[in-house]
């Protein structure tokens, strides 16, 4: 049994992500998505006509873009085994060079933890929604499965949650929580169910393990 490569806690037979934080880098690239087109967002309306520029009062200046909205939106090379980590990586082409990272060293052959083999020539990520945030996250969670038993997890893990904390401090986004109370967690039994917004089925905050749908009420927990 390996250990976790972010936490002390013990990791799956061949993986190096404890289901936690597997469940966190999974919920993560979820959410770049919808980040990404708040800073969008952010933009447009920074560009938006410049009004009161006569006079130079800079109180009716246009609002300047936020540097660290154009840093996380602009272009880029990151080398994503060896990063500057100087919290300016922009995030379309970290996700690209990960996921040239996964193509280069990916099998045409593996057996996942499951003992499943997978044939999947992989020469190079050419994600199916287009060169996109969207169509790597994408490309990034369909080899999730693989990413978790190599031991850089970590650093996949550190660098994408640095990507969705950046961008939370500029959005002010973070996905709605709404605890599920009407059973345990069937795998570590705590009441610890949330469902978050934009995820399909359930997470345990206690354990990562992830429910594709609702357990069948137990009992109404004491409040
Ligand atoms: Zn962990
Ligand atoms: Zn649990």
């Amino acid at each position: 049994m390996s250990s976790c490569t972010v936490c002390p806690r013990a990791a799956g037979e061949g993986l190096h992500a404890c289901p936690h934080h597997a469940a966190e880098l999974r919920a993560w690239l979820a959410e770049l998505p919808v980040q990404a087109e708040l800073l969008a967002a952010c933009v447009a309306s920074s560009a938006s006509p410049a009004q009161g520029r006569r006079g130079g009062g800079r109180a009716h200046s246009p609002a300047p873009v936020d540097w660290r909205v154009l840093a996380l939106l602009g272009p880029g090379h990151p080398d994503a085994r060896h990063p500057d980590d100087d919290g300016t990586a922009p995030i379309r082409p970290l996700l690209d060079a990960w996921a040239g990272t996964i193509a280069y060293t990916h099998p045409a052959t593996y057996r996942d933890p499951h003992g499943t083999a997978h044939t999947t020539p992989c020469e190079a990520a050419h994600p199916r929604h287009g060169d996109t945030i969207t169509g790597w996250c994408t490309w990034l969670t369909a080899y999730l499965p693989y990413a978790l038993t190599q031991e850089w997890v970590g650093d996949l893990h550190h660098q994408v949650g640095d990507l969705v904390h950046r961008a939370r401090a500029i959005t002010g986004h973070h996905p709605h929580r709404r605890p599920y109370t009407a059973a345990p967690c069937p795998q570590c039994r705590a009441y610890g169910l949330v469902a978050v917004d934009g995820q399909p089925g359930l997470l345990c905050d206690t354990c990562g393990h992830h429910l594709p749908h609702p357990p069948t009420p137990e009992r109404t927990p004491a409040s």
